[in-house]
């Protein structure tokens, strides 16, 4: 009785870590391209809906929200001081350090005989 001998086939010498990691990189290429094509149809509806005058849109849940429009710049917001860098009550800037021979944040005694408070 002859057996046939199985064809050698190649020396499969990957580990199964490397098989792992192939195996992952595979799979999110094709989670990758299945988001995208799903995405896609959904694009698609969306503008189905959007020519019969349904807005929406498709947003990735968790996803940072879109920086809000910067607040108008209130005048009367007080800004910290140039030079002690900061913000009293009431307000004061560089011009109450003219007093000062050597610029140089207020000291607690300065800022009471200034009548003011840091914030
Ligand atoms: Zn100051």
């Amino acid at each position: 009785m002859k057996k046939i001998m199985a064809e050698p086939k190649p020396t499969e010498l990957k580990t199964s870590l490397q098989k792992a990691l192939e195996f992952e990189t595979k799979r999110d290429a094709i989670r990758q391209q299945a988001k995208e094509e799903t995405i896609t149809g959904i694009q698609e509806q969306l503008a189905q809906l959007a020519k019969l005058g349904f807005h929406y849109q498709l947003v990735e849940a968790g996803a940072p929200p879109k920086p809000a429009k910067p607040a108008p710049k209130k005048d009367g917001e007080p800004k910290p001081c140039s030079i002690c860098g900061f913000i009293t009550v009431p307000p004061h800037d560089g011009r109450a350090h003219r007093s000062q021979q050597s610029k140089a944040p207020f000291t607690e005694a300065e800022l009471a005989a200034l009548n003011l408070k840091k914030a």
